[in-house]
């Protein structure tokens, strides 16, 4: 059966012209899909009803089943576990951004940013020792239409407010598939679909060179942002394993490439682990190694996982590694720490439901 959300563009008129439907219909199941956010063909209702039973006999709206989900106290955060057809499962958060920090939760209008964070894979082969995703391993890759209903899932559940962000910082790697991660960010992007403005997309990766040069030379303005948390080769080869394929000479080629190509600023982030790499040295080696360069560092306190024993910095040693930074000129943001008691950094909802008993596999 066809998952209608992993056609592009191309392919929904291809194949409504083999049906021998006439062109416009491609723009009215888009409008009810993208738009309407409906899952139910029979709620099309300017499309005639052989037409709707046909694509209820042949296609489908992928809808992944939640199975699990967890509410941060203050209500600003959801991370939902989402089961696929094949029952792999895959963790999608959604983060609401007060106007101010105490500013009562969800009430309008309060919320300023509604972010959705998506995963692009189920686990991940990069294998971070710190990332709860890393540690668990590989299984495979989502399908253009797995990532686009993840989005789809909280926009629905928050209509009518709309989403004004994503980030696809959830599991995976995206720039390993970056086909695949491609299609899905177009569809998301065509105004005449989701229609999200590409500069309120932002790309995460490991350091997958190929990707970085490919998002350099693509129309689509999406942000890019860049897993450092290491500032030389030894250090980050250990944290991040993609380092010893891709070491930090040619990343940094290739991101100043990116740069000069695209004007756009470029997020660098960095975890700061506990005696591991929040010294003085490694905030000043990494100020060295972005002098110049048009970026902004992203300070994250680590969410420590239970399978590895790196901690969090305390906040002086934090503060004082961003300090060091601002001292050289590189623009500094301490992230707010998003819901982490519910286990938001990347993999750790998942991993928890796989400790408990009865957990599908
Ligand atoms: N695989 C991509 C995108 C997903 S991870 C990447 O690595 O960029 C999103 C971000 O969360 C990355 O910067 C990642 O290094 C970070 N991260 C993973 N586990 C974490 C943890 N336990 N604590 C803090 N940040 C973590
Ligand atoms: Fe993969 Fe990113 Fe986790 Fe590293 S941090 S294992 S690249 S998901």
């Amino acid at each position: 059966m066809i998952d209608l959300l992993n056609l592009t563009n191309l392919q929904l008129r291809e194949l409504l012209r083999a049906w021998k439907e006439p062109p416009y219909r491609a723009a009215q199941i888009e409008q009810w899909v993208y738009r309407e956010l409906v899952t139910d063909f029979e709620a099309m209702t300017n499309l005639p009803h052989d037409l709707r039973a046909r694509l209820a006999s042949e296609t489908k709206i992928g809808v992944p089943r939640v199975i699990a989900q967890n509410d941060s106290a203050d209500g600003l955060t959801r991370k939902v576990l989402l089961q696929l057809d094949d029952g792999q499962t895959i963790e999608t958060v959604l983060m609401l951004y007060a106007d101010a920090p105490n500013s009562p939760a969800l009430q309008e209008p309060a919320v300023k940013r509604r972010t959705v964070c998506i995963s692009t894979q189920v686990g991940c082969p990069i294998g971070c020792p710190f990332c709860a995703t890393g540690q668990a391993g590989y299984i495979r890759n989502l399908t253009p239409g797995e990532i686009v209903a993840q989005v789809l899932h909280f926009a629905r559940a928050l209509k009518p407010d709309p989403l004004t962000n994503i980030v696809v910082m959830g599991m995976g790697e995206p720039l390993m598939k970056f086909d695949v991660t491609w299609q899905a960010i177009e569809s998301l992007t065509d105004p005449d679909r989701f229609g999200m403005g590409a500069r309120r997309i932002t790309v995460s990766t490991a350091g997958e060179i190929p990707g970085i040069e490919r998002m350099a030379r693509e129309p689509l303005q999406v942000n890019l942002a860049i897993s450092l948390h290491a500032p030389d080769d030894e250090l980050r080869n250990v944290l991040v394993p993609l380092n010893r394929k891709y070491p930090l000479k040619e990343l940094l080629r290739a991101v100043r490439g990116y740069v000069a190509q695209t004007r756009r600023r470029v997020t660098f982030e960095y975890a700061l682990m506990d005696h591991v790499n929040d010294q003085p040295a490694h905030a000043r080696a990494l100020a060295q190694l972005l002098r110049g360069l048009l970026c902004h560092v992203n300070l994250i306190p680590l969410n420590p996982t239970a399978a590895s024993p790196y901690q969090r910095s305390p906040y002086e040693r934090v503060k004082h590694f961003q300090n060091i930074l601002t001292d050289a000129g590189i623009p500094t943001t301490l992230r707010v720490e998003k819901g982490i008691e519910i286990a938001a950094g990347c993999g750790q909802l998942r991993q928890a439901e796989k400790d408990r008993p009865g957990f599908p596999q």
